[in-house]
């Protein structure tokens, strides 16, 4: 275990140069304090957890010190945003404080958002505030623990530094960590500006740091392409999965490692909703919940279009013709397993989509559902679960179809099916509701209750003692939170 001052640094992305980013200082928070940190995030670090607890720890982290090593840079890119091209984005609120590897050889991008002015803010503050560096914190490493890939979050350090949004708020810096954090938009900025000498650049770093297998294929930025088209796919089949609503799938917030990235409005699903919109200002549903599956692909040839100078058009349209069965793949194959099945029939598509029609009619809760489905044999899960259903002949077909399906499955005892679903159904999601609380909490001061939750969902398939509180359906006022877009 290390302490902070052990980190060892390797700032590989600053080395490119001026033209991808610029050296910029953090501002530094009044009176900065932790509120939370995740252990396993800093055993990725190889940091000692307790480390987070010292005065220096909120120092490093709302941008009073800086290590000797650390190269602070904003990164410059682009995007497509909700549809149409935004020719310069860029960190406008975080830098890049640098890369450190640790001993297992890993490389991690230490990332603090909320950091202050760049030559990228644009209109903006460059500050994030405590309510959605709290958000940003507790969903990266709540999909993380459901097994859905993320950037992931180190911690969050509150303070006394006025921020204002719709009312005055206070400013927070929450650390995140990934591999990298390039975004289809870099690609598409220098492919819009005209500069294929640092296209071509940033194209090898990506390949080299981040695709080295792909090297050694004939065509090695097709086979990355075709990488970054099959993580996406994944990634997104594990979002429709489990009810995950990212809610800005603009390209400038879609990394090219097919990780979850840039929170901003995201909400788990509650009732299943197949047309759930996140976003208050997303006004015809471009990011809605069953939009993503197409808004990926979207996304994907956003990206082709800004490779065409290193891969044929051709190549380019057949690599992203994959997307799509391979999202059915994936999709399907954990939508079986979320019903407990081991084997694969023609007919488990349309099991799904059925048992989705129904859910959607009657308003059920898309986690518990699958929860409590597999606390007992399905004849007898399915006849209490039914209660919930408001088309009960519909459902009673289903069920006659899903109990016959789950015999022919094959014979497994009671616990068998039992922690084999449980395995892969949570019990713990992180409802608005719930992300709610810990907010209003930490606005006062207290800090219990982000910690508290955050340990819940650290664990989303184990049942914890204590903690029914979790594992409910949202009460009223917790069911259409509307979710300020402003952070
Ligand atoms: P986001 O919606 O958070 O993905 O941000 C879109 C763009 O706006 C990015 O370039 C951000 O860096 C920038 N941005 C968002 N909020 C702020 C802010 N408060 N100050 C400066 N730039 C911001
Ligand atoms: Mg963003």
């Amino acid at each position: 275990m290390k302490a902070l001052d052990e980190l060892t640094f390797d700032n590989r992305f600053a080395r490119l140069g001026d033209a991808f980013s610029t050296h910029v200082l953090p501002e530094p928070l009044d009176a900065p304090r932790l509120v939370v940190a995740s252990d396993a995030a800093m055993a990725l670090l190889d940091l000692d957890p307790a480390v987070a607890e010292t005065p220096v720890f909120a120092e490093l982290f709302g941008g009073h010190k800086l290590w000797a090593e650390a190269e602070p840079r904003a990164m410059v890119y682009s995007g497509h945003q909700f549809g149409g091209y935004t020719p310069q984005l860029g960190d406008g609120r975080g830098l890049l404080l640098g890369e450190v590897y640790n001993q297992a050889g890993e490389h991690w991008d230490l990332h603090l958002k909320g950091a202050g002015m760049t030559p990228y803010s644009r209109m903006g503050d460059g500050r994030a505030v405590l309510r959605s560096s709290i958000r940003e914190f507790l969903a990266s490493e709540a999909l993380h623990a459901l097994g859905i890939p993320s950037s992931r979050a180190l911690c969050v350090i509150g303070s006394d530094t006025p921020v204002w949004r719709e009312k005055q708020e206070r400013g927070a810096m929450v650390l995140r960590l990934a591999h990298s954090h390039i975004r289809f938009g870099h690609f598409e900025y220098f492919y819009y500006t005209k500069k294929p000498e640092q296209q071509a650049q940033l194209a090898e770093h990506v390949l080299n740091l981040h695709y080295p297998e792909c090297r050694e294929q004939p065509e090695p930025y097709l086979a990355m392409f075709r990488e970054i088209v099959e993580r996406n796919a994944e990634m997104i089949a594990k979002w429709q999965a489990y009810g995950f609503c990212h809610g800005v799938m603009n390209t400038d917030n879609m990394s090219i490692l097919g990780i979850t990235f840039d929170f901003g409005p995201f909400a788990f699903l509650d009732d299943f909703d197949a047309h759930f919109i996140c976003n208050h200002s997303d006004h015809e549903g471009r990011y809605s919940f069953s939009n993503q599956v197409p808004i990926g692909q979207w996304n994907l040839s956003a990206l082709a279009q800004a490779l065409t100078p290193f891969i044929s058009v051709d190549a380019l349209k057949e690599a992203l013709g994959l997307y799509l069965p391979l999202y059915q793949a994936h999709y399907l194959d954990l939508m079986r397993r979320r019903l407990g099945l081991t084997t694969a029939e023609d007919d488990d598509q349309a099991l799904v989509e059925r048992l989705l029609k129904l859910m959607q009619n009657s308003g059920v809760d898309y986690t518990l559902f699958f929860r409590r489905l597999g606390d007992e044999p399905a004849a007898l899960a399915v006849t209490r679960l039914r209660d919930d259903f408001v088309d009960l002949a519909g459902f009673d077909a289903w069920a006659e179809r899903y109990t016959a399906r789950v015999a022919r499955d094959g014979a497994y005892t009671e616990e068998q099916r039992r922690a084999r679903m449980h395995a892969v159904n949570p019990l713990y999601i992180l409802r608005n509701y719930l992300a709610q609380n810990a907010i209003t909490a930490a606005e006062s001061g207290d800090y219990s209750e982000v910690r508290r939750l955050h340990e819940v969902l650290s664990k989303p398939f184990e049942e914890q003692a204590g903690m029914e509180q979790y594992a409910q359906r949202p009460p009223d006022w917790g069911k259409h939170l509307e979710i300020s877009c402003s952070s």
